[in-house]
């Protein structure tokens, strides 16, 4: 059953965290601090995919306690939310049930390789670039949608919170985007799919994904058809899917994008990233990411993946 906003449910949630929420918002509203960041948990990812991690120098992931203390600290500088990412953030499960739920809001960004825990107050966001052949292969991970599948559906059992999907439109899956709707809407095992398009990044031999003009043009189309179809389950704006469109990209640099304004991105080893997650070798003016464009253009609606989050026990 789909997580709803219970203020019953909600109360701990909001006793625990009113002091850093209020700080957070605070600090937002009045001086323009971001309260957001992003940390890869893992520096070691089980998939062989064509990504900006992969194009980015490897760094020895911090241990444990030292993960836990720049958490505590995030928290006193009054973070509210943080993006879990990697590499695979569940090459290191028992850290994740320490730091879940030190930040009051956590989204997890995880391939769904291996089973997924239920963990304070966390989203999880399982990467899906398309059906299960073409999954398969930009994954370089034969099983891993059947996988993906037995692992979703243990997890819905468990009751684990709010699941979505997330999808990178590129070159060779894009055309697959309405099937993926239509099945995964069938399914009931996911709450909607996020999509972003694929943004090109130097050292990450991603040429053979990278979109036409044309391509992109004909998503933004089919996102804005496959709309008032699929509803709250395509988790983007109508607003959100303009700004995938190469008119409006062609205009982003690091100066005017929410996500690197907004939002911390730090390595395993507690580096900076900058200026984003995707780090400087992405290229901004061909920019897909689904992050920036909920942070410009998400409006009123994003505020329901954090809401339903405070409702987890
Ligand atoms: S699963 Fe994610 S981090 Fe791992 S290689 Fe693929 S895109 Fe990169
Ligand atoms: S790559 Fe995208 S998200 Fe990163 S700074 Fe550039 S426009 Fe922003």
């Amino acid at each position: 059953m789909r997580q709803i906003f219970n203020p019953l449910l909600a109360a701990p949630f909001f006793a625990k965290n009113s002091l850093v929420l209020a700080k957070g918002f605070g600090q937002k509203v009045f001086e323009k601090k971001p309260m957001a960041f992003s940390f890869n948990v893992s520096e070691h990812c089980p998939n062989n995919c064509k990504c900006y991690w992969r194009a980015q120098p490897t760094v020895e992931e911090w241990p444990e306690e030292k993960v836990i203390e720049f958490f505590k600290q995030k928290r006193k500088d009054g973070f509210v939310q943080v993006t879990l990412v990697g590499g695979e953030p569940y090459c290191r499960p028992q850290l994740l049930e320490k730091i879940c739920g030190i930040i009051p809001f956590a989204w997890l960004v995880t391939s769904g390789t291996v089973p997924l825990r239920k963990l304070k107050s966390t989203l999880h966001v399982i990467s899906m670039d398309g059906l299960r052949e073409t999954h398969d292969k930009l994954r370089g991970n034969k099983g891993l949608y059947d996988r993906i599948e037995k692992n979703i559906k243990a997890a819905k059992e468990k009751d684990i919170g709010p699941i979505y999907l997330h999808t990178t439109l590129n070159h060779v899956n894009h055309k697959e985007i309405g099937e993926m709707l239509e099945l995964w809407r069938e399914s009931g095992l996911v709450e909607g799919i996020m999509i972003s398009t694929m943004t090109p990044t130097k050292d990450a031999h991603d040429e053979p994904l990278r979109l036409s003009r044309e391509e992109r043009i004909w998503i933004v189309e089919e996102l804005h058809r496959l709309k008032p179809i699929y509803g709250n389950f395509m988790a983007m704006t109508d607003n959100m899917i303009d700004r995938l469109h190469p008119d409006h990209t062609k205009d982003l640099t690091p100066e005017n994008c929410k996500f690197a304004l907004d939002i911390e991105s730090y390595n395993g080893a507690g580096g900076r990233i900058s200026p984003c997650v995707l780090s400087g070798k992405a290229d901004c003016t061909q920019c897909g990411c689904v992050v920036t464009n909920m942070a410009t253009g998400g409006g009123v609606e994003t505020t329901d993946y954090f809401t339903r989050l405070a409702s987890i026990k």
